[in-house]
């Protein structure tokens, strides 16, 4: 039978965990023996009798990582966390590989397996376990709170007997998932919303959502729908600067979200156009983790430059962790259910199948060897080749 071992997080900051009572009842009932660190949910306000009454056993750590041949967790392992990990265990977690290379050294040298929450192809089978998504949505409603509670004026349009407030001017990079939200948030907080992608296929989105969309030119000069953004050409980023500049100057709070997938984060906001803005007003970065959308935010850190205040949180998920925990958590019991299928499996036995475009698509590591090119570039080691899956049709 398969024990799953569900750690207490261990990074600054890391409030969520990556199993509720909710889910450790469906692994339970699914024949799994769960076990959970003691106080493993307590900073996402979920007690060890909530777990224990679900069928988990309360452990320690070292116990955990002994038994563990599951191990589920939130954020990128440490090198202590990767080097606890049984020869053969598989650990489910955001890996972000390239950026933790001792961690990732450290499972390839011991034989674990690493599959990454971040790798998971964007299929229709696999929705239910896109916690980038699930993450990202609660983000960018986060980084609206946080943009309105640093500007020190109203959101809303309000008619007052001592006057009239004008509505706050909201400002959007990235109409992604995070993106998408914000807007919705700011719109239900009463300002008023531009937003720009370098996809325009997605104006009719933020349309729907009461915005505005801020159209810039396509390289080609044409809109050619696309799921995941490139780089953009340097033609395109000075037509989109010259495109924003107004918008951004008169903004009382900008909101950054922009990324593209296995790059750094574009640079939008250079420090001259920080320099333009009003005084008092916020910039939110929500790309600040991968480099930053802003040339001014730093990671970890709220800065005032030019009087524009930066705030740079590296994990908003983690600042509602309730259901940040309660949504990831779903998504990790997808992915549970998929290494160890429920049916036609008495034995309750861990299944990785590199046919299937899932598991092939998402683990990264395997048998002290690389299966993602990415890792195995940052890592410095040979790709080592899985079998090709059968390409699958994507949604957007
Ligand atoms: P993301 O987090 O990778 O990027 C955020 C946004 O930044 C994207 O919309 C991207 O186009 C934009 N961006 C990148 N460079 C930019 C630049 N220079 N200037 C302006 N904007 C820039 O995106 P995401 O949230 O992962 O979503 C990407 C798309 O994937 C969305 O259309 C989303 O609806 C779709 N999606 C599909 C699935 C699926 O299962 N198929 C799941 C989730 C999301």
């Amino acid at each position: 039978m398969t024990v799953v071992f569900i750690p207490k997080e261990t990074a600054a900051g890391e409030t969520r965990v990556a199993a509720t009572p909710e889910t450790v009842a469906k692994m339970a009932k699914n024949g799994l023996n769960v076990l959970i660190e003691r106080g493993a949910g307590e900073e996402s306000f979920f007690c060890d009798s909530a777990y224990q009454e679900e069928g988990a056993t309360i452990v320690d750590s070292a116990d955990g990582f002994s038994r563990g041949d599951l191990v589920l967790k939130v954020a990128p392992p440490s090198t202590a966390e990767a080097g606890s990990l049984k020869k053969g265990a598989v650990l489910v977690s955001f890996l972000m590989a390239g950026q933790n290379q001792d961690a990732s050294h450290a499972m390839l040298n011991g034989g674990a397996t690493a599959f990454g929450m971040e790798l998971v192809p964007r299929i229709t089978r696999a929705q239910k376990m896109d916690a980038l998504s699930s993450q990202a949505n609660i983000g960018g409603y986060k980084a609206v709170l946080n943009g309105a509670t640093a500007l020190g004026k109203y959101f809303p349009l309000l008619m007052t007997a001592a006057g009239t407030v004008k509505p706050a001017k909201v400002v959007i990079f990235g109409v992604g998932v995070a993106g998408l939200q914000a807007i919705a948030t700011a719109k239900r907080l009463g300002s008023q919303v531009w937003a720009t992608d370098i996809r325009p296929e997605v104006k009719e989105q933020v349309e729907s959502l009461g915005a505005k969309f801020i159209e810039i030119e396509s390289d080609d000069g044409q809109t050619e729908p696309s799921v995941y953004a490139k780089e953009a050409s340097d033609d395109y980023k000075k037509r989109q600067a010259e495109a924003v500049a107004a918008h951004v100057s008169e903004a009382d709070v900008v909101i950054t979200t922009a990324l593209i997938p296995g790059r750094p984060a574009p640079m939008l906001i250079p420090a001259a156009m920080v320099e333009s803005m009003k005084a008092g007003s916020v910039i939110v970065d929500l790309a600040v983790s991968q480099g930053g959308n802003c040339e001014l935010s730093q990671c970890g850190e709220d800065v005032v430059a030019h009087g524009v205040t930066i705030l740079g949180h590296p994990n908003l998920p983690a600042t509602v962790p309730v259901n940040a925990s309660e949504l990831y958590s779903r998504n990790v019991l997808q992915v549970v259910e998929h290494l160890v299928p429920v049916k036609e499996n008495e034995n309750h036995d861990l299944i990785l199948d590199f046919d299937d475009e899932i598991t092939a698509g998402s683990v990264a590591i395997h048998g002290g060897s690389a299966l993602h090119e990415p890792t195995a570039t940052a890592l410095g080691v040979p790709v080592t080749k899985t079998k090709t899956p059968q390409e699958s049709e994507t949604t957007s």
